[in-house]
């Protein structure tokens, strides 16, 4: 596909370990609206790169849910699956270059040494293989080597972040080394290749974007334009029921009939004045309501219930 260099390309990238929920929803309805209305692109990518955890038919059964809601995407849909030979070149380039090593820690030896875990369960990683693979250690990941430098971006939500990252994660792993490339490496491969420009996604993902940046800096592609979108939570802030929230085809969803009252829900979560009438109006009627009428500056930071 020909990508114009000043064209918005935007794209909704879901793993496809469940049906599409609520929360997904919300990142698939503002990333969709941002990039029509900037009359750009919006790509599918399914992120199945982590195979145990990806569950058979559901990048389709997503696929069929999505476009029962309305959307319409550009192009092939992507599959990470197939783009291992894509990041393992960037890998070699990271290795070729001195910036990547072998490491043989486990998480309960880094744990062991490490500050307390990040909110996200993630730890600091140390360095203890920085200068070569301990005696008797076999490998268990590859790490990219961190520097003590400020990484910084405005997000269009959350507003001006920053981080140094041998403060925050540390060397990070790329690859685990018998099993698959890190989400981390194969966004940034992905979003460079597909010419992506405008990431909006969840905020479960702001605090990756640091890494991701500088991953971006060490490989040569230009960063996007980033927008985190508050989260879809259960009762009182708990973590949200993925089950309980699934809107597949296949759990019984009438989506043809309910489709537009949900797509005004995701943008009511998001803060738009979606009129009463449109309560009852049809997907697509919805969607371009929101191509129309989406106003980031309304975006919540901070999520809560799917109202
Ligand atoms: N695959 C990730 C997820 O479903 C999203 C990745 C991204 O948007 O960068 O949470």
């Amino acid at each position: 596909m020909f990508i114009d260099k000043q064209q918005v390309t935007g794209r909704f990238a879901p793993s496809p370990t469940g049906p599409l929920h609520v929360g997904s929803l919300v990142a698939a309805v503002g990333s969709y609206v941002m990039a029509r209305q900037a009359g750009g692109l919006w790509l599918m990518r399914m992120e199945d790169l982590d195979e145990p955890r990806v569950v058979p038919g559901m990048a389709d059964d997503m696929l069929r849910t999505l476009e029962a809601l309305g959307f319409q995407w550009d192009g092939e849909v992507m599959r990470q699956s197939r783009r291992k030979d894509a990041y393992q070149e960037a890998l070699d380039e990271l290795m070729k270059r001195g910036l990547v090593y072998a490491c043989g820690c486990s998480r309960a030896e880094i744990a062991r040494i490490a500050s307390a875990p990040h909110e996200n369960g993630e730890l600091l990683y140390p360095g203890i293989c920085r200068e070569g693979l301990p005696e008797g250690k076999e490998e268990r990941a590859y790490r990219v080597t961190v520097y003590d430098e400020l990484i910084a971006f405005n997000d269009l939500v959350m507003g001006h972040y920053s981080e140094i990252l041998t403060a925050s994660s540390g060397d990070f792993v790329v690859k685990r080394a018998d099993g698959p490339f890190a989400y981390q490496l194969a966004v940034v491969v992905d979003d460079h290749f597909q010419g992506v420009n405008q990431v909006v996604r969840g905020a479960d993902l702001f605090t990756s974007t640091p890494r991701q940046i500088y991953l971006q800096t060490l490989l040569g592609y230009e960063t996007p334009v980033y927008a985190h979108l508050p989260l879809v939570t259960g009762p009182g802030g708990a973590k949200l029921s993925k089950r309980d929230n699934a809107l597949s085809l296949a759990e019984g969803r009438d989506l043809a009939t309910e489709g537009g009252g949900l797509l005004v829900r995701a943008l009511r979560f998001l803060g738009q004045n979606v009129p009463d009438e449109l309560e009852k109006a049809g997907c697509r009627e919805v969607l371009e309501w929101g191509v129309a009428n989406f106003d980031m500056c309304r975006v919540p930071r901070v999520g809560g219930e799917f109202g």
